[in-house]
């Protein structure tokens, strides 16, 4: 918050004086009625966040519930290797988790067509990386 300086002081007259403080009060009330306002909003969000923090977490942990009991079924009755599954969801979740690939295109210069990692954005379109070979 910001300090208001003592501008009281630049008025001799005490009523000015007066006049002042009663302005510099209201200020100072309006700054600290919208601080609280926004403060208030600010909380509303924050407890909005945190409810649906904790419901996504609830979720998460019954569909983890969920997995680890179909697993654990299939595993048991023999349908299931776990070294398999771990080994396939590992590479689920690199496959998830990868950046996105570029698509292939055109080089606006020599009309190649080119992979996606191969070709630069420019304003006027995709180029080559690196210059028409
Ligand atoms: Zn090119």
């Amino acid at each position: 918050m910001h300090m208001v300086p003592p501008m009281s002081l630049m008025f001799r007259s005490p009523f000015y004086r007066m006049f002042w403080m009663s302005i510099n009060d209201q200020l100072q009330t309006e700054a600290l009625e919208a601080n609280l306002l926004a403060d208030a909003e600010t909380a509303r969000d924050l407890e909005g966040l945190r409810r649906r923090v904790i419901e996504q977490g609830l979720v998460i942990e019954e569909l983890g519930a969920m997995v680890a009991v179909m697993s654990k079924m299939l595993i048991a009755s023999g349908q299931l290797d776990a070294q398999v599954l771990e080994h396939r969801v590992d590479a689920e979740l690199d496959q998830r988790r990868a950046p996105p690939v570029k698509p292939a295109g055109t080089c606006v210069l020599c009309s190649r067509q080119r992979p996606g990692e191969q070709l630069s954005t420019t304003a006027y379109g995709a180029v080559c990386s690196g210059g028409c070979a």
